[in-house]
């Protein structure tokens, strides 16, 4: 894009929505296109841990919930929401993780953004199958105990040598446990995957396979967003 002097002008901010079912892959993916498209991220599920571990309370409000693997009360949510909004570089773009998961959320969603003047520009869904999720989340632990903790998988030999290595411990998220997966699984398939026909009938939704290596996947979602 060209101003009026023809200099080049960077491009508007973008607004994206990223959706995908627990397991899908929306952390690992985030960096790519925060950097791609110069965008603040806003992740209610880590606004939400770290209320939790910081003994707040919004936190004690919402620890039961997330432990079960339910959805946290709208009136919470939206109040991260609005002071994750609020905290936004005004010429750096959205990209929303873990929000909306219901269609009430999604008209919330609408009304904050139409306030700021920032309609979304697109929404990227992560499909993935139900027995690769589990498999995915089964697997998951966070090696913490030495420096920043990262999420590995218990498949991957050579990270989890690396952890101990560290001197790091494998932790599973309360979340992440047997009987709490297949409840976020269902609440996704009945509560978050309605919002999927209504994207696509207002033209936003991009669909991608989020299944395959990290770098193919990035890639998707990268064209994905540039088609939109
Ligand atoms: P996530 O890290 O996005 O998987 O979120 C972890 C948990 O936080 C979810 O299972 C819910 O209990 C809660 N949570 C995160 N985002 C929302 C939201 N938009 N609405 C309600 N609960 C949420």
């Amino acid at each position: 894009m060209q101003d009026d002097a023809g200099r080049a002008q960077p491009p508007p901010p973008l607004q994206v929505v990223l959706i995908g079912p627990p397991g899908a892959g929306k952390s690992t993916l985030v960096p790519a296109l925060v950097e791609t498209f110069s965008l603040d991220r806003i992740a209610t599920g880590d606004l939400l841990r770290a209320e939790i571990e910081a003994g707040t309370p919004l936190g004690h409000t919402s620890a039961g919930y997330v432990e079960r693997g339910e959805l946290v009360p709208d009136a919470v949510i939206e109040q991260l929401l609005r002071s994750g909004l609020a905290a936004m570089r005004p010429d750096t773009g959205l990209l929303l993780d873990g929000y909306p998961r219901s269609l009430d959320q999604a008209r919330t969603l609408d009304g904050l953004l139409a306030d700021l003047g920032r309609p979304i520009d697109v929404v990227l869904a992560l499909e993935v199958p139900d027995d690769e999720i589990l498999h995915r989340l089964g697997g998951r632990r966070l090696c913490s105990g030495a420096g920043e903790p990262w999420v590995l998988h218990l498949d991957d030999a050579a990270a989890v040598a690396r952890c101990r290595a560290q001197g790091g411990t494998l932790e599973q998220r309360e979340d992440d446990r047997p009987e709490v997966i297949g409840r976020r699984l269902a609440v996704y398939r009945r509560q978050t995957e309605p919002l999927l026909a209504a994207y696509r009938a207002a033209g936003l939704l991009r669909e991608i396979d989020a299944t395959g290596s990290t770098a193919d996947v990035r890639a998707r979602a990268i064209a994905a967003v540039r088609r939109r």
